[in-house]
């Protein structure tokens, strides 16, 4: 019996080492990465400046403990607040512990507003995340299969429906909007341009927390620091992880106004959130990025990227959409082609499918533009022949 727990399903491919936007198996042959780890290693693999950071922290100090002041923890969140708007932040491991604090926080809100029994709106084809109460948020019933009684009480709508959450203004027990900007796994799906304006004016009506889940979305992988950014809005909780860290584990819940009081010594914490090591290495991260212009490259790429397979497959019938914002694109065919991520792999590309029938790219930011004219020929081809064929 396999010594590790069957919960993924894993493809035939072991990697050992990674530069830029190219990884090696253990058989010595590379692969170009257009999936970044699920929008994770931003920078690459291997980044110099990522990793010089974590060299140097890791001969220096690892870990402590909250117990004791951590300087790169409040480094890492002055600069946090500067990009972000936001006033002030908590740091954990992983993005499903960033929304698991947003989701207290709106907890605690409710108490504040003598609300006994809650409840969060948020999303049909949402995810976020694995826990019990991120799991509950999430709007995939196969994510939350298995796991009843599931963590009360949110109220699924319709994405990108804003009149579907303005029926819901006369419900009192509410609290907040939970949202994703652009939504990852459920197919990068785009919501109208003004969909988050529309939602900040609605809470800012209602009194209730616009949360904003930026684990994908954050870091510049729109094209702008943050995928709020866009509408020129401020939320007043936002989640963040993936894209901090460029692979080293580290989350982050931002919050403002009220939802910045809320709490208070002992009704949050974790062992590692925060630790020199991590929160030196999202400094480095951030650096970076700032440092390279990477959010320009960002745009260039997008609509490199854009362009390129709107020439291959926009006449091709099968194609449904080509959705992208940054370096978030997603191609929907007419049929289920999770096949194409084990086909693109024997052409050693990698990619994912989500919502069953999306093909989603999440390249790194270093892309060169011939690693970008590989993607746009290799999807796009497999894409033809596998529509020639069903
Ligand atoms: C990946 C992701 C999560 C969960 O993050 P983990 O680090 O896997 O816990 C939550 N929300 C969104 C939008 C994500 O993309």
């Amino acid at each position: 019996m396999a010594t590790l727990m069957s919960n993924y399903a894993r493809l035939p491919v072991t990697f050992t080492k990674g530069e830029g936007a190219l990884l090696w198996d253990t058989e010595g042959q590379s692969y170009l990465d257009a999936l970044s780890g699920i929008a994770v290693c931003n920078l690459g693999h291997a980044h110099p400046n990522v990793t010089a950071a974590i060299c140097e922290q890791a001969q220096t100090l690892v870990h402590t403990s909250n117990i004791y002041g951590i300087e790169h923890q409040r480094r890492l969140a002055d600069r946090l607040i500067s990009l972000t708007g936001m006033e002030n932040a908590f740091f954990c491991n992983s993005g499903a512990e960033a929304n698991e604090a947003m989701i207290k926080l709106a907890r605690l809100y409710a108490r504040r507003k003598n609300i006994p029994n809650p409840a969060i709106i948020v999303t049909h084809n949402s995810f976020h995340g694995r826990t019990l109460a991120t799991l509950s948020a999430t709007g995939n019933p196969k994510v939350q299969q298995g796991f009843e009684p599931l963590v009360l009480d949110f109220i699924h709508v319709p994405y990108n429906d804003v009149a579907a959450i303005q029926q819901l203004a006369e419900q009192d027990n509410i609290v907040a909007v939970m949202v994703e900007p652009v939504q990852g796994e459920g197919g990068v799906n785009v919501p109208a341009d003004d969909y988050l304006n529309q939602l900040r004016t609605l809470c800012d009506q209602q009194q209730w927390l616009l949360m904003l889940d930026e684990i994908q979305t954050g870091i510049g992988r729109t094209g702008q620091w943050f995928a709020y950014q866009h509408n020129q809005i401020l939320p007043d909780v936002l989640s963040l992880a993936k894209g901090l860290g460029n692979g080293v584990p580290i989350g982050a819940c931002l919050a403002r106004g009220v939802a910045a009081e809320l709490f208070s010594p002992g009704t949050h914490g974790t062992t590692f959130g925060g630790n020199p090591l991590a929160c030196r290495t999202a400094l480095a991260v951030l650096d970076s990025i700032e440092q390279d212009n990477l959010l320009q490259r960002v745009n260039e790429l997008s609509e490199y990227l854009k362009k390129g397979f709107a020439t291959q497959l926009s006449e091709v019938q099968g194609v449904q959409s080509i959705r992208a914002k940054g370096l978030m694109i997603g191609i929907e065919l007419d049929h289920p082609c999770a096949e194409l991520v084990q086909q693109a792999l024997a052409q050693h590309l990698l990619i994912n499918v989500t919502a069953g029938n999306t093909i989603r790219l999440l390249p790194p930011f270093i892309l060169t533009d011939s690693q970008a004219d590989k993607i746009i020929l290799t999807v796009s081809g497999l894409i033809k022949s596998f529509l020639a064929m069903h």
